[in-house]
C-alpha cells in the first residue's frame, strides 16, 4: 500500500502514544490504515465518530469525534458530511440514522451487537405499555430503533436521571438496563420493580413504585464484583476506583466515582491519584494512559466487549472503500424514534 501525505505525522504520533507498548511495525501497520482511512474520507465527504471503547490506535488516529453515546449522538445530530461511519456499535449508528434520515451511515461491522439491546423487543415494550397504560417510557440509548419507537424519550448513562427527573410523572417505565435502572433509582431516592420478574397475574404495589425496570444487562459492566474492588485496593491502596452505571449498585457503592465513559475521562484528567482502576471496557484505560502518559492505569482486562472490538482500522477502511454497512431503519419505526431521541437530545441541552 503506497503511504499517504498524512503517514509520517500520523505514525510520529502512534510512537508517541504507543510507542512502549507495542513494536514499529505494527505502529507502521496501523500508521498506514489510518492515513488511508483519512485520505478516503476526506475523497467521500465523510465524518467518522469513534466511541470511547475503540482501541487506542483507532481511536487516537481516525475520528473527527470521539465521544460517549450522548455526545456522539450530538455530534451526529450537526454533521454537514453526507456520510457517518460509526466506529461503534450497531445501536449507535442506528441513533445516527435515526436523526440524519438524509445521510448515509455506515457501521463497519456487521457483528458490532450488543447484549443490552438485544434484551428487549418492540413487542415487550408494547406489552409494558399494556399492562401498564399511561406510564411513560423511558428508553436507554442502548437499544435498537423498533425499541426507541414504542418510547417517550431516550436517556444515555450521562443524562438517566436528569431525564427520568423530567418527566414530573409518579411512575416511569426504565427500560433495559436492570443495573442503571437500580443505579438511577438510588441517585433519585425512588423505588423500583422489575415486572418482568413478578409472575404475570400476581399484583403489583404500583403506588409505592416510582420506577419500573427491565432485566437486561451489559455483558460486561455485570462481571465486574465488589470482591474484585476490595482485591485491588489490597494490593494498591491508593486506587481511585471509576465504575460505569452499567455496573451493579454494590460495585457503583464500592467504587469512588462513577459516570459516563466521558465522565470517567474527565475526570481523570482533572484528578490526580497515584493510579486508577476504571471498571468498564479496558481499551478506555488504554485510550487514557495513551493520551496521558503520566497516569497511571489498572484494568481488568480479561472483561472485554466481544461488539465493540469488532470495530477495527481494517474494517473501517473497508467500510469507506466498499460503501458498508448501511444501517437502514424503516420510516414509519424511524420518525417515532426520532421523537424520542430529540426529546433526550433537548433534555441534555437544558442541563
Ligand atoms: S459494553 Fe455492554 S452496553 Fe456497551 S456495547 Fe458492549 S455489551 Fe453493549
Amino acid at each position: 500500500m503506497p503511504e499517504s501525505p498524512r503517514f509520517d505525522e500520523i505514525y510520529a504520533k502512534l510512537r508517541r502514544m504507543l510507542g512502549g507498548h507495542a513494536p514499529d511495525a505494527e505502529l507502521r501497520y496501523k500508521a498506514e490504515l489510518a492515513s488511508h482511512i483519512l485520505q478516503l474520507k476526506r475523497e467521500k465527504d465523510a465524518v467518522i465518530l469513534g466511541h470511547n471503547y475503540m482501541e487506542p490506535a483507532l481511536y487516537h488516529t481516525i475520528p473527527d469525534y470521539v465521544g460517549d453515546s450522548l455526545e456522539l449522538s450530538r455530534k451526529a445530530a450537526t454533521t454537514d458530511k453526507g456520510t457517518i461511519v460509526f466506529c461503534g456499535v450497531r445501536f449507535m449508528a442506528e441513533t445516527a440514522k435515526i436523526i440524519n434520515p438524509q445521510k448515509t451511515v455506515l457501521l463497519p461491522s456487521e457483528k458490532a451487537g450488543c447484549s443490552l439491546a438485544a434484551s428487549i423487543t418492540a413487542e415487550d415494550v408494547r406489552a409494558l405499555k399494556r399492562r401498564f397504560p399511561g406510564v411513560p417510557v423511558v428508553t436507554y440509548v442502548n437499544t435498537y430503533a423498533d425499541v426507541k419507537a414504542e418510547s417517550d424519550i431516550c436517556c444515555t448513562s450521562s443524562n438517566a436521571a436528569a431525564v427520568v427527573e423530567s418527566l414530573n410523572a409518579p411512575t416511569v417505565i426504565f427500560l433495559p438496563d436492570e443495573y442503571l435502572a437500580r443505579n438511577v433509582a438510588q441517585a433519585t431516592g425512588k423505588r423500583i420493580l422489575f415486572p418482568s420478574l413478578v409472575a404475570t397475574g400476581e399484583a403489583l404495589p404500583l403506588d409505592t413504585v416510582q420506577l419500573l425496570g427491565w432485566h437486561g444487562r451489559c455483558e460486561v459492566h455485570e462481571k465486574f464484583a465488589v470482591e474484585d474492588i476490595v482485591a485491588i485496593r489490597q494490593e494498591y491502596p491508593e486506587v481511585v476506583v471509576l465504575a460505569h452505571p452499567e455496573c451493579s449498585p454494590e460495585v457503583v457503592e464500592a467504587a469512588d466515582f462513577s459516570g459516563s465513559t466521558s465522565a470517567m475521562i474527565e475526570y481523570v484528567q482533572q484528578t490526580s491519584a497515584p493510579r486508577y482502576l476504571l471498571l468498564t471496557e479496558c481499551a478506555m484505560g488504554d485510550n487514557i494512559a495513551a493520551a496521558n502518559p503520566q497516569k497511571e492505569m489498572l484494568g481488568l482486562c480479561s472483561v472485554r466487549c466481544p461488539h465493540m472490538n469488532q470495530i477495527t482500522l481494517e474494517d473501517t477502511l473497508a467500510s469507506l472503500e466498499h460503501g458498508r454497512y448501511v444501517i437502514d431503519v424503516p420510516e414509519e419505526v424511524r420518525v417515532r424514534a426520532a421523537q424520542a431521541v430529540e426529546r433526550m437530545l433537548a433534555v441534555g441541552q437544558k442541563d
